[in-house]
């Protein structure tokens, strides 16, 4: 480890944010150390959220697509199963692979790794309980807070990570769950139950609000839940749980309406609990600093500054959209910042995708959005059933759909449920970037039969007419 030798930048947290602003700060030519407790870098994202749940996803898609699908192209393949070992087996592969890789990048950009937990005993000091026992003290000259999130519990319904889970038991279940109820209809929840779905386990989502994913574009999720209710899933809204009891292999969950009235039982031989997210700073130490905090977030400046001074936060323990990019865009903002740059992140245009099949993703305004903002707008959508390639991929669940500002055509938000969305919103999110229109969109010659088709088609219909449909 660093100790003894003044750094330019601690960084505590070693997830996307804390990782990335590491490698970011050394490239700038700070003497950076980053503190990382659970024993491997990449934080949540890494090690039990993004990349572990979009392993499963793949794997659960492909088990999927073999049985119900492969018939209808003429390929044969006998009796598909699934062995869950095999597939969580996989999934690891994949996990220590990058987390390990991250450690490659540290080496490279001559970053040092410290392993154990920090605390901040003073501005320009950062301690260490080291994982291998013991501890250090370094002192540097800037402190930069990435410790991230962790599960928001639910009051009556214990989280054993066997039975009743939150997303870090349901990436690691042992057996395909014969009813499994999803306690929080977010995108997180219903990744899992997606998961878990395909692989034949009976769904049941229990959702406090009146619908899904509330900060979807409201034309898109009634289209997006259409098609996971074909899959099997069960919708209940406007509904909590309020006390869930485990016996052996079953679980009762007691439900009541949101509003009040009469409670029910709901069985179940798994819950998954996805309601949340909160900021984590436990143990570093914050109070006796004064760090100001909101609602558990820590308060930061646009330049990613807290109240004391040296001391920065980014990612998931600061406001805004808990997401890994977010994150990213943060650490790099913030060190680029500190090293006398320019950084700066657009939080009106980071993208939001739901992994499932369809996917769903988007970015900027939803329709409700505007209406409720007063602002002027037409809006333009393209069916993906009229897209040549969804079509050949015989894959065509899904529309694109675009709200620009009335009279200058400018794009306040797009919005895209199908095969890809993922990947396709990114061309959406550069042209709004950019501050252009639907018609910069529609006049890109997009390479045909492609997906992007769609996103082109949804430009031309938001400003003039769609050829294809
Ligand atoms: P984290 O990734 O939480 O990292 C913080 C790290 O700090 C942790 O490793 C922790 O051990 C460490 N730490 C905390 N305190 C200390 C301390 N005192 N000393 C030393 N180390 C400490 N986001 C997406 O963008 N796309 C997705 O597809 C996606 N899927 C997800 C799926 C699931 C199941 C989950 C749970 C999350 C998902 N997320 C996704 C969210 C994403 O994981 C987070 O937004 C992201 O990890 C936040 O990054 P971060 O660096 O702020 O914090």
């Amino acid at each position: 480890a660093a100790a003894g030798e003044m750094q330019d930048l601690v960084v505590i947290g070693g997830g996307p944010g804390g990782y990335v602003a590491a490698i970011k700060a050394a490239q700038l030519g700070m003497k950076v150390t980053c503190v990382e407790g659970r024993g491997s870098l990449g934080g949540t994202c890494l090690n039990v959220g993004c990349i572990p749940s979009k392993a499963l996803l793949n794997a659960s898609h492909h088990y999927h697509d073999a049985k119900h699908n492969f018939e209808k192209y003429g390929i044969t393949v006998g009796d598909v199963s699934i062995s869950v070992e095999g597939m969580m087996k996989s999934k690891d592969d994949a996990v220590t692979g990058l987390t390990s890789g991250i450690e490659g990048l540290f080496k490279k950009n001559k970053v040092t790794y410290s392993k154990g937990w920090g605390s901040i005993p003073k501005s320009g000091e950062v301690k260490v309980a080291l994982s291998e026992g013991g501890e250090e003290t370094i002192q540097t000259k800037n402190i930069l807070i990435a410790t991230g999130s962790e599960v928001t519990p639910l009051p009556g319904v214990p989280i054993d990570e066997e039975r009743i889970v939150s997303s870090t038991g349901a990436i690691a279940l042992k057996e395909v769950p014969k009813h499994l109820v999803c306690i929080g209809g977010g995108i997180i929840g219903l990744e899992m139950a997606s998961v878990w779905s395909r692989l034949g386990a009976q769904i049941t989502v229990v959702e406090f609000l009146p619908h899904m994913v509330p900060s979807m574009d409201g034309e898109i999720r009634k289209t997006m839940e259409r098609q996971l209710k074909k899959e099997g899933f069960k919708f209940k809204y406007k509904t909590k749980v309020t006390a869930a009891e485990r016996n052996g292999d079953s679980i009762k969950l007691t439900i009541e309406p949101a509003a009040g009235g009469d409670a029910e039982t709901l069985e179940c031989d798994y819950a998954l609990v996805s309601i949340g997210r909160r900021p984590f700073t436990e143990g570093l130490g914050l109070e006796a600093l004064g760090v100001k905090m909101n609602r558990g977030m820590i308060e930061v400046d646009h330049d990613f500054k807290t109240n004391v001074p040296g001391i920065y936060a980014i990612g998931d323990c600061i406001p805004g959209p808990m997401l890994a990019h977010k994150a990213e865009e943060d650490g790099v903002a913030c060190v680029e910042t500190m090293a006398g740059k320019h950084g700066h992140v657009n939080y009106a245009n980071v993208p939001s995708i739901l992994y499932t099949h369809p996917e769903v993703a988007w970015v900027g305004l939803t329709e409700e959005q505007c209406k409720e903002q007063g602002i002027e707008y037409t809006k333009g959508t393209f069916s993906m059933m009229a897209n040549s390639r969804a079509r050949a991929n015989n894959d065509a669940a899904g529309m694109v759909k675009f709200v620009a500002e009335k009279g200058t055509d400018k794009i306040l938000g797009a919005h895209i449920m199908g095969n890809a969305a993922g990947e396709l919103i990114m061309e959406c999110a550069l042209a709004m970037e950019y501050g252009g229109s639907t018609e910069d969109i529609a006049r890109v010659c997009h390479g045909h039969p492609t997906l992007s088709e769609a996103v082109k088609e949804a430009a031309m219909a938001t400003y003039d007419k769609p050829i294809h449909m």
